[in-house]
């Protein structure tokens, strides 16, 4: 999984830089650079033993999605979002290879049920991470903001499940939503930041 670090200043060239600098201008330029486009949260054992809960996939998934990390595509509307985080077994450990297939409304909370704009499936890193760069969904009758994904460690069963926004007014009516299923959503430059960790039974 490539990471663009464009931008970033060499080890040798920031030591050098940081030593020349006020303590304070360090501080905020180290600020700036612990704030990348998106979370890459510790994983948390905190639920452990819990495996992510399963949810409908809904009437809208397809098989065959194409393999990509980013749905982004020209004129797509609606903000963006970078969703990161890991697939880990209930023991807390990653699951490299592990299978993500993401699908979602568009910004106007419509589904592309005849082609394959915003699906996508990946395969989560040797240390079962995962990266996708999408837009934020929209709204339609009768459901909260929403992805749909379903996540597989390599020969074993498939956990069809959906992931939520915080503070999102639609959580409180909808009745599929679940708080486990919230994700970790930050304002970041650009984009999103958002962020969750898929534990399987696995
Ligand atoms: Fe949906």
């Amino acid at each position: 999984m490539a990471r663009n670090r464009a931008g970033w200043p060499g080890r040798r060239a920031f030591l050098r830089w940081s030593l020349a600098v006020p303590a304070v201008v360090v501080g905020a330029r180290r600020q700036a650079l612990a704030q990348p486009r998106t979370l890459s949260p510790t994983p948390s054992c905190v639920d452990k033993g819990t495996p992510t809960p399963s949810q409908t996939a809904g009437p809208f998934f397809k098989p065959q999605s194409p393999q990509r990390n980013s749905l982004l595509e020209p004129g797509m509307g609606g903000p963006r979002i970078v969703l990161t985080g890991s697939v880990m077994s209930t023991a807390c450990r990653p699951i490299p290879g592990a299978l993500l297939d993401f699908w979602q409304a568009d910004n106007r909370g419509g589904y592309d049920n005849t082609g394959f704009r915003l699906r996508g499936h990946q395969f989560a890193d040797e240390q079962g991470r995962y990266r996708l760069e999408t837009v934020v969904p929209g709204l339609y009758t009768g459901r909260t903001r929403h992805f749909h994904v379903r996540v597989q460690a390599p020969n074993q069963p498939i956990l069809t499940t959906q992931l939520y926004f915080p503070d999102e007014p639609g959580n409180r009516s909808d009745f599929i939503f679940r708080p486990e299923l919230v994700m970790t959503v930050r304002d970041g430059a650009g984009a999103k930041a958002g962020a969750f960790n898929f534990v399987l039974a696995a």
